[in-house]
């Protein structure tokens, strides 16, 4: 059966579906990125589409998208997180030289991105309401998941990780380091 968790219930993003086939005029080469294996079109937050034009401006072509719309099928296989962004055309991740990571990080933390997840190689961008900021590269000791900043939009919001829903269902699936 369906269920929409009360969690989510009160947000609507904007999303629109972009052809694969016209991607290149309209948006850049780089866009190509973005569609998930065996996927010819895909749902993308405006704001998402917007924030990696004004990114791709600066950085081409030394960052990428290592990982953008993923079916839910995909996002399995690579046992992504559960009701990840990636799957609703809410998130993405990117990779490229510390520099240009780091003035994406500024960027997301100065337009008050609602996600964003720094890992070893790549960060990972969100657009879902219900995201938060976090680090999880790792510390000299090894271990990885401080919380870097204050939620984006100064509210109070826990912390949840990527799969959603707050761990409400503890026989679920999860991962521990958030999302990817
Ligand atoms: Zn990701």
């Amino acid at each position: 059966m369906l269920s929409i968790d009360a969690e989510h219930t009160v947000y609507a993003c904007v999303v629109e579906f972009i052809d694969k086939a016209k991607v290149g005029a309209l948006l850049g080469s780089w866009m190509l990125n973005y569609f998930g294996p065996g996927v010819h079109a895909a749902p993308i937050n405006i704001e998402l589409q917007d924030f990696l034009c004004d990114i791709m401006k600066h950085c081409l072509p030394r960052v990428t998208i290592s990982s953008g719309y993923r079916t839910p099928r995909h996002n399995t296989e690579i046992s992504g997180a559960d009701q990840s962004g990636h799957t609703m055309g809410m998130a993405c991740d990117l990779s490229g030289p510390p520099d240009d990571l780091e003035w994406i990080m500024e960027k997301c933390l100065k337009e008050k991105v609602p996600g964003l997840m720094i890992h070893d190689t790549f960060i990972h961008v969100d657009f879902l309401p219900r995201s938060f900021i976090r680090d999880l590269r790792k510390n000299a000791a090894g271990e990885a998941g401080g919380i870097m900043g204050k939620p984006a939009a100064g509210e109070a919001r826990p912390p949840l990780n990527e799969g959603g829903g707050g761990g409400k269902s503890p026989g679920k699936r999860r991962r521990k380091n958030g999302a990817r």
